[in-house]
């Protein structure tokens, strides 16, 4: 029987998951799910590898479960999935590596009190990703925990694409562009030599549309530069998120509207971005949808942004071999796509719509100077790999 690698995302009130089994060199999809609503009306949804639903539970409303709960629950289902397929380690995506952690590393008491100091960096997304790690630690102290961040991938950058222009007492602490979605672009950079060679070994830029979005520029596999910053907040308009924001704009905030910073950041964070703009919907299908001219502008003002940054992190790269999209909207939405590659015609990118439309890998013509691609992303396989890569030296 083989040994499983668990992925663990722990969000604010879900967590999700995917078991992988090794198969020699490779790491097998086994099942996945999530667990929604931890301190609400908690819900949990379980899929084997081909689709099937293997588990499907829901709370009453009120009866919260909380990360502990929840991940007692998991750890039941386990058991009982994984019949005699022994768990081996769980890798799990943390948010922030800060300045020190620029690899994926076995956790340890000592490790999870540094990444505890992260927190003001991170403080809506580290303290849960830290959730789990610390109850595992607790319960299965022999078990092999790996943390893989979100910022290590572009540690690479150099050091002007990570500098603000700020005193260097400020940047001394920390403060400074760390980029997010890291794991995303190093999947998505694993993956692109499969189908172009000369991309993967050139320039290209990879645009993460979801719920979340940013984009990175890539030369020869390493991170260049990337449109979020210090926060996930920076960068393109997302779903709640306002993205680039002159920091003016949070002074006015405060000396006119009175706003303190926890009012600040729920308007930034969740406020923002084509729900704000809108009015109408954080969710890409239903502004597409809509026919209000307003959901009409938000999609505008994505697409104008977007089309803003393909230009900056062109110039930061000196050049453009490939553009990839991926995450919900880039790997789903061949309207966007089609209106991203026409803002990008003039470095190089020549849609063929009918590819595009048929939901085709390659969009670009064949004759297009500048290749344009769509690779679904896969965070969790990421995960996976480097924890058992970790894994390996310990055996
Ligand atoms: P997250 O960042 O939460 O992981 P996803 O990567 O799943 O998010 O992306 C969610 C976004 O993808 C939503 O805005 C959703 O509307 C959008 N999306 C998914 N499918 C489509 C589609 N067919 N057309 C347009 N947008 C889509």
């Amino acid at each position: 029987m083989s040994d499983a690698i668990l992925v663990i995302n722990a969000g604010s009130s879900s967590l999700k998951f995917s078991v992988f089994l090794e198969a020699g060199a490779a790491l097998e999809p086994c099942l996945g799910g999530q667990l929604e609503g931890l301190y609400t009306a908690p819900r949990f949804k379980a899929k084997d590898a081909a689709g099937n639903v293997i588990g499907d539970k829901q709370w009453p409303e009120g009866e919260a479960l909380g990360h502990d709960g929840g991940l007692m629950h998991l750890a039941g289902f386990l058991r009982e999935q994984l019949g005699d397929h022994t768990l081996a380690a769980v890798g799990h995506r943390v948010v922030h590596g800060g300045l020190d952690y620029a690899a994926p590393l076995l956790i340890n008491s000592e490790i999870v009190a540094q990444l505890d100091k992260l927190v003001p960096l991170a403080p809506l997304h580290q303290p849960n990703n830290l959730k789990p790690i610390r109850l595992l630690l607790q319960n299965r102290p022999e078990l092999p925990q790996v943390a893989c961040f979100d910022t290590a991938f572009h540690r690479a950058q150099p050091a002007v694409a990570q500098a603000f222009a700020l005193p260097a007492e400020i940047t001394d602490r920390g403060v400074r562009r760390y980029g997010f979605h890291g794991l995303s672009y190093e999947y998505i950079a694993s993956a692109l030599p499969e189908i172009d060679m000369q991309a993967a070994h050139g320039r290209s830029i990879v645009l993460h549309l979801g719920n979340g979005a940013s984009m990175c520029a890539i030369a020869n596999g390493q991170s260049v530069a990337s449109t979020m910053g210090f926060t996930a907040v920076d960068g393109l308009p997302m779903g709640t998120r306002c993205g680039n924001l002159d920091p003016g704009v949070v002074l006015y905030l405060m000396d006119e509207l009175k706003m303190d910073a926890r009012a600040i950041e729920k308007l930034i964070y969740q406020q923002s971005g084509l729900l704000g703009v809108s009015g109408i919907s954080s969710d890409m299908r239903a502004l597409l949808e809509s026919t209000d001219p307003k959901a009409a502008f938000a999609v505008e003002l994505f697409i104008y942004r977007i089309a803003r940054e393909l230009g900056s992190l062109a110039a930061a790269l000196g050049g453009l071999d490939a553009l990839v999209f991926t995450a919900g909207i880039g790997e789903h939405s061949a309207a966007i796509r089609e209106r991203v590659c026409r803002a990008a015609a003039w470095l190089g990118v020549e849609l063929d719509a009918t590819a595009n439309a048929a939901g085709q890998s390659r969009i670009s013509t064949p004759g297009s100077k500048t290749a344009a691609w769509v690779i679904p992303t896969n965070e969790e396989l990421m995960i996976a790999r480097h924890t058992r890569n970790i894994l390996d030296t310990l055996r």
